[in-house]
């Protein structure tokens, strides 16, 4: 079959199939790609070994169709390439690179991205390590970081600098669910873009963990390059580390390079997995997880121990409005994720931070549906509390300062049914 009778099916059977043809592997023998597990690859003389190397680096200027030679799993190998084209798909964006954690995809966008007197312009919250690169790493290599709120974009406008290459953001963000309007951004950076030359556009860059291709898909609204941690939504079962950047074809090249030499790879048996069962099983795992999220999301707000719920699915929400325009899955319904943070009532910070550990103690101890861990998007659901897990060292007053509330839980929805989850989290809210 050729690519473009492929277009009249949906997205849910592209994920299963891929594309109808690929270069990388002879798809007419086997029904599910093999693992393809070898570190080197036979060259069949010094010629092709010599015309390998100068094409690596060099794709953009081949021809389409042609056939790949690999020579050594750092710079390629069929596994990691055939669930490239396959996310690349997923997320409409031209070209994909994996890596091996959503760090290392992290770090290698910033990395290609930006160069010493450069600065990057980031939202206010963001995941735990990203924080931690851009605070602790880049300023080694006087890469600064301007932290603003882009919830309103104004903020972003007011920002840019002459110096500015990047525009990172979550949304929804680690760990609240804040919201960002991904079309003002991109809006708006195109307007200051307007002003300047090729090297010095400014780069809109977006992880998308958190929402997943199924729920929004930020090229569509103008956005650069999307990140994933693999090891997420889109690895789905909770087995395997994984990273990628999705972006413009053109940026393949640089990408790869950067990965060859700082060699944060995918590895051939994690790339698998996240192909055959990951990628595949996508759509049916979040429609179902969606759904038991609302429900979960209903249950939460009408509890009279919880203050306040984050869903981008609840009319209360804050961000609901630009939820409805930018959470829609591929045949246009309204997709809110699996994500849920809340908090729990108490007198004063410190209470709600205690009430918050009271909770997490429970469902640890007697919890089946609920486990208490980090990372999210897994068939289990998951659950952690910022305030006396990951940021248990900064008193009450001082996390909220920081806009970590000291008694927000994050809740990662599962496959289970939601009526065992809404009856797991009844328990373990009677407690206080
Ligand atoms: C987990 C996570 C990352 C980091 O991914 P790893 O695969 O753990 O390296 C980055 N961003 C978000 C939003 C995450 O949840």
């Amino acid at each position: 079959m050729n690519d473009n009778k492929e277009k009249k099916y949906s997205m849910e059977t592209h994920l299963i199939y891929g594309k109808a043809f690929t270069e990388k592997w002879d798809y007419n023998h086997h029904v599910v790609p093999p693992i393809s597990s070898s570190t080197t690859f036979r060259l069949d003389s010094a010629e092709r070994g010599a015309l390998g190397f100068a094409e690596f680096g060099n794709t953009c200027n081949l021809p389409n169709g042609e056939e790949p030679i690999y020579i050594y799993d750092r710079l390629g190998e069929p596994n990691k390439e055939i669930l490239e084209e396959n996310l690349a798909y997923a997320e409409l964006g031209e070209t994909a690179v994996t890596f091996a954690s959503g760090m290392g995809a992290i770090s290698a966008i910033f990395g290609v991205l930006t160069k010493t007197g450069d600065e990057i312009i980031c939202h206010k919250t963001l995941y735990g390590c990203t924080f931690s690169l851009l605070n602790n790493w880049y300023p080694r290599y006087n890469v600064g970081v301007k932290k603003v709120d882009l919830t309103d974009s104004f903020n972003l406008e007011n920002a840019i600098s002459e110096k500015t290459k990047v525009v990172y953001f979550e949304s929804p963000s680690n760990p609240n669910l804040e919201l960002i309007d991904i079309k003002q951004i991109t809006d708006i950076v195109k307007k200051f873009n307007a002003n300047r030359n090729e090297t010095d556009q400014i780069k809109v860059v977006i992880d998308n963990t958190f929402a997943t291709p199924f729920c929004q898909r930020p090229i569509t609204l103008g956005v650069d390059f999307v990140i994933h941690s693999l090891t997420k939504n889109i690895g789905g079962f909770g087995t395997d580390m994984g990273g990628v950047i999705v972006g413009p074809k053109k940026y393949r090249d640089v990408i790869m390079l950067y990965r060859k030499d700082f060699g944060a790879v995918l590895g051939t048996k994690s790339a698998w997995p996240i192909m055959v069962y990951g990628l595949t099983s996508l759509p049916i795992r979040l429609q179902k997880e969606i759904n038991s999220a609302m429900k979960v999301a209903e249950y939460l707000e009408k509890h009279p121990a919880i203050t306040y719920v984050n869903y981008p699915g609840l009319p209360s929400f804050k961000y609901y409005e630009l939820a409805k325009r930018q959470m829609i899955d591929y045949n246009e319904n309204f997709a809110p994720g699996n994500m849920i943070y809340f908090a729990v009532k108490g007198k004063n910070a410190e209470e709600g931070k205690e009430n918050g550990r009271k909770v997490m103690d429970f469902i640890a101890k007697n919890s089946y549906t609920i486990t208490l861990a980090v990372s999210l998007g897994h068939i289990r659901t998951l659950c952690e509390h910022p305030g006396s897990m990951t940021h248990s060292m900064i008193p009450a007053e001082e996390q909220i300062k920081e806009g970590i509330d000291p008694a927000g839980i994050r809740l990662s929805v599962g496959l289970e049914d939601p009526a065992d989850i809404i009856m797991d989290l009844s328990e373990a809210l009677s407690q206080i």
